[in-house]
């Protein structure tokens, strides 16, 4: 979300006449966009504007960031420390928090005439401008990416206990579908062939607010839930070759989303479903609202529906009052899942949550310990899932030369899952290749092209 939010910004000053830097040494203006789910992350992004004004007033032994004279924060941070970041950060020039950055080319005026400590903290339930700037749309030129973030959802109002988030983006908003069609077919136009959907439970879009009015034409396929529906309006638009979305909570795993897979094949097979835990004791205590055993359905209904559809998950580790047991219990959940990929948090107490009042009693070296016994299982579940796959035939969108190796290119398949390959004559960004699988790894798969589609 934060990427997508940095791009719009970085879309809505080239408007405003302003210039991409080569790099952080070349920039005047540099915005760090925070984010405070875990307090880790806050410190770094204010850490970051610390070294950036140091920089911009010639102290510390920056080597960095040489030209910098406008230092501005936005973001999550910023909502949750309001005014008292400037206690914080006495010399920092604007801090910006979430729905309202369509004011950032504003705020930059205001600080080249000289203003300021300029503050914008938006209402939880404020729409914002500016949310369909892209930069290469901007510029009025073919993408330069073939992949781009759409959000489609602002804001949480489910309140689990330890996350910040309802707080700081405040309430949950479903932008119009008119809007978002036609942000996605302007991409398209311009050259996109994949977007990713963005919202923090992105199934629930459409639940809250109405994302579509009587006057916008009826589902041709019936569909009567705002999510499948807009998942089939898109899908109509011509030259979009993929549709990914995330978060995904598993209430949102309905009958219609599972046509709508099976209907629409520009949809990818893949869902990104934080489970969090696998205790019903500590999921009730979340506030998830869901058990053990109901999140196990979604996925299987999943899987049923396509046994190589891909489920990736979040998982916090030492959540207060963690026993062993119930550790056990997401492990054993994790199992069964068969997750192709999962992200481990360490819980980390964030002000204002319901359970920032719990003692935090799970010592760090035991979250720790727990954080990595799951990294491992993780890993070992990747190669056996991956390893099914040796043999199959996978399309993957082209991505460009791999990071490992430069001689070899990568892309993904449907499920997200990372593919490299040696590339054909002529092969570029964005085009379809149809790979056959050679060789597994934990978070990679390995391949021969047999076809390059377009
Ligand atoms: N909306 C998504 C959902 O409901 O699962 C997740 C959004 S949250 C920004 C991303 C992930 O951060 C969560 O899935 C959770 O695993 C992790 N997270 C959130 N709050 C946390 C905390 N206080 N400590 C550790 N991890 C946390
Ligand atoms: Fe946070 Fe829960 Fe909302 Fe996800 S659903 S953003 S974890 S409150």
């Amino acid at each position: 979300m934060n990427v997508r939010d940095s791009e719009a910004v970085a879309a809505l000053l080239e408007a405003a006449g302003h210039v991409r830097a080569a790099g952080e040494a070349d920039a005047e203006l540099v915005i760090v966009n925070s984010c405070t789910v875990r307090e880790m992350a806050e410190r770094k992004a204010v850490g970051k504007c610390g070294n950036l004004i140091a920089a911009k007033e010639g102290r510390g032994r920056q080597t960095i960031a040489l030209k910098v004279r406008i230092v501005g924060l936005m973001g999550c941070a910023v909502k949750r420390l309001g005014a008292d970041i400037f206690k914080v950060l006495p010399h920092l020039d604007f801090a910006v928090g979430p729905r309202r950055f369509g004011l950032i080319p504003h705020l930059v005026e205001r600080c080249l005439a000289g203003e300021r400590r300029l503050l914008e903290l938006p209402d939880d339930d404020e729409v914002p401008s500016g949310l369909d700037a892209h930069p290469d749309i901007a510029r009025g030129g073919t993408s330069a990416v073939f992949q781009s973030y759409v959000t489609i959802l602002l804001g949480c109002d489910n309140r689990c206990s330890y996350c910040i988030v309802p707080d700081v983006r405040g309430h949950e908003y479903s932008r119009p579908a008119r809007e978002v069609v036609a942000e996605v077919r302007a991409l398209a136009a311009h050259g996109v062939k994949e977007v990713c959907l963005l919202g923090q439970s992105v199934l629930r879009y459409g639940l809250r607010n109405k994302a579509w009015t009587d006057a916008d034409a009826p589902s041709p396929g019936g569909y009567t839930e705002p999510f499948p529906r807009l998942l089939e309006a898109l899908s109509g638009i011509d030259g979009l070759q993929r549709i990914r979305f995330t978060s995904a909570h598993p209430k949102g795993c309905t009958d219609e989303l599972v046509r709508a897979y099976r209907e629409f094949p520009k949809v990818c097979r893949h869902l990104h479903l934080p489970v969090q835990s696998g205790s019903d004791r500590i999921l009730a205590e979340m506030g998830r609202h869901y058990t053990r055993a109901e999140y196990l359905a979604a996925v299987r209904k999943l899987r049923e529906f396509d046994p190589e559809f891909a489920v990736t998950t979040d998982v916090i580790v030492g959540y207060p009052g963690e026993t062993a047991a119930d550790f056990e219990e997401t492990r054993t959940l994790m199992d069964e899942s068969g997750f192709d990929n999962a992200f481990i948090f360490k819980y980390s107490p964030r002000p204002g949550t319901r359970s920032a009042a719990l003692a935090d009693d799970v010592p760090t070296a035991e979250k720790e310990r727990r954080d990595q016994v799951l990294l491992d299982d993780q890993e070992r579940r990747g190669q056996c899932r991956n390893e099914r796959l040796v043999g199959t035939v996978r399309e993957v969108l082209a991505e460009g030369p791999s990071i490992r190796n430069a001689a070899r290119w990568s892309g993904r398949d449907s499920g997200n899952r990372i593919v490299v390959f040696e590339p054909p004559p002529g092969l570029a960004v964005g085009a379809r290749v149809q790979v056959e699988i050679t060789e597994a790894h934990p978070q990679t798969l390995v391949g021969k092209v047999k076809e390059l589609k377009s």
